[in-house]
């Protein structure tokens, strides 16, 4: 059958498996070489492999006590939270969908807007186990295993199959997140923004990447808190886990290829700027609204029309950060290929021998994908790496395998390590073929 990831490029021919328990793992593998799959939020071509294993049916909740959750890779977050929010926990670290699984979740090493200072995943789980190429099932933890504990989460499924997990939840009081909404006319004020809230629990800032002159990075910085009982109305207080039900929205059918363009971005980003300008001061926000915009628009990757959309996300160490992040926004205004969805995020401190982030700030872009798409993409690639930066592999579908190594001196190591441990090619996806991993 032919498979992708979320942005639906590249889409490949893979044979699907779905094991639906424990003993159908060590057969498969013994089959050949595959790569797991939790729900193919990952952009790019991560999930998908000449053999591409589904874990979605592992989706049971094993136990719960005192804020620690285990439960099997293919639980959603969705479900996590739908379970323990009303009983008032919530995941400590979330990325900007819920539709994703614990497998997926840990293989990515995922970030939220709280990496400044609460870091990844990896930093609020107890315990993983994963299925090595021998079907063998091992227990990992940062004191037990700790070398493929550290491989594997952020390891891109490139370790093994992981089976179950032990996350920790972190305790909240309302579903309420208190948001505060800054305006900053260009980028020196949105950093200045992310450094002078450097408390904040979550920041975040939405750019208009197709702003220039003395506009460059105009942005919508966002800071987020979750609210405490006090904080709520008394209707509210009287059931503070109770939040709006919401019209879910879908988009039906591919958009037309063109409906995105300079035109429509820009008109789309004045308009998104100045409705933030309004906005801007705090408010209390439900944490769905607040956490996942996007869910509330099903299948939304079809605005971007049938070829797709590619995100391009990189970190750049904290010095070169504006510097690369000018660099970066002048050659996508000047190329007129403005993206919807432009993100900057500051990165706290992260020690992990795969994981993406690094501290400094972090630019996500989405753009839909075509041959002058690609060419910027190609010609964005030197500049991250003249400012020491790295590229997030979640979000990757087109890096080639020399730039890779090139900007993260970490992944001959991975590469290494995975052949003296008979990983590779146990372990194959087309983006670990691709970038030679
Ligand atoms: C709208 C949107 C917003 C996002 N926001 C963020 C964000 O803010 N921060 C962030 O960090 N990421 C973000 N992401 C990326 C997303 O969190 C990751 O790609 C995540 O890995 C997707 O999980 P999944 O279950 O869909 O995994 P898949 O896409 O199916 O797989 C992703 C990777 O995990 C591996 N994997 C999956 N299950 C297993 C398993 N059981 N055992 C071993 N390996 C496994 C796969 O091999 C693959 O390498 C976002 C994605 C979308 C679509």
């Amino acid at each position: 059958m032919k498979l992708s990831g979320w942005g639906r490029f590249p889409v490949q021919e893979t044979t699907r498996l779905c094991p639906r328990d424990e003993a159908a793992i060590a057969p498969a593998l013994a089959a050949g070489p595959l790569i797991a799959r939790g729900n193919g939020r990952a952009y790019g071509d991560s999930a998908v492999g000449a053999r591409t294993l589904d874990m979605r049916a592992f989706d049971r909740m094993i136990s719960f006590e005192n804020g620690l959750l285990v439960a099997e890779a293919g639980v959603l977050l969705a479900d996590v939270i739908a379970t323990f929010l009303p009983r008032g926990w919530f995941p400590v670290v979330t990325p900007g969908t819920k539709f994703v699984t614990l497998g997926g979740m840990i293989a990515a090493d995922v970030h939220g807007k709280n990496h400044h200072a609460e870091g990844s995943l990896r930093d609020h789980l107890a315990w993983i186990e994963l299925i090595g190429p021998d079907g063998a099932l091992q227990r990992c933890s940062p004191t037990e295993n700790a070398e493929l504990f550290h491989w594997t989460v952020g390891g891109m499924g490139l370790t093994g199959v992981i089976l179950r997990a032990g996350l920790r939840l972190r305790p909240v009081e309302t579903a309420w997140i208190r948001q505060t909404t800054h305006p900053a006319p260009d980028l020196a004020h949105a950093m200045a923004l992310f450094e002078q809230n450097a408390g904040a629990t979550y920041s975040v800032a939405w750019i208009d990447c197709l702003a220039t002159g003395p506009a460059l990075g105009r942005s919508l910085v966002m800071l987020g808190e979750h609210a405490g009982l006090a904080e709520l109305d008394a209707r509210r207080r009287a059931a503070p886990f109770e939040t709006p039900a919401k019209r879910r929205r879908s988009v039906p059918f591919d958009a037309p290829g063109r409906a995105l363009n300079r035109y429509s971005v820009r008109a789309f980003n004045g308009l998104y700027y100045r409705a933030g300008q309004r906005r801007a001061g705090t408010s209390l926000v439900d944490w769905d609204s607040y956490f996942y915009p996007l869910d509330a628009v099903l299948h939304w990757n079809r605005i971007y029309g049938r070829k797709g959309l590619v995100q391009f996300q990189c970190v750049l160490p904290l010095a070169r950060s504006e510097a690369g992040i000018r660099r970066l926004l002048k050659e996508i205004s000047a190329a007129g290929h403005g993206s919807f969805l432009a993100v900057l995020k500051r990165f706290g401190a992260q020690d992990s021998p795969v994981s993406f982030p690094m501290e400094g700030y972090t630019l996500a872009l989405d753009f839909p994908v075509s041959d002058a798409v690609l060419r910027l993409l190609d010609r964005l690639d030197p500049i991250v790496a003249a400012h020491g930066g790295r590229f997030y592999l979640a979000k990757d579908a087109r890096l080639r395998a020399d730039t890779l190594r090139a900007t993260d001196p970490r992944t001959e190591g991975f590469a290494a390590m995975r052949r003296a441990q008979g990983l590779a090619p146990a372990f194959a996806s087309f983006q670990s073929e691709r970038l030679s991993l």
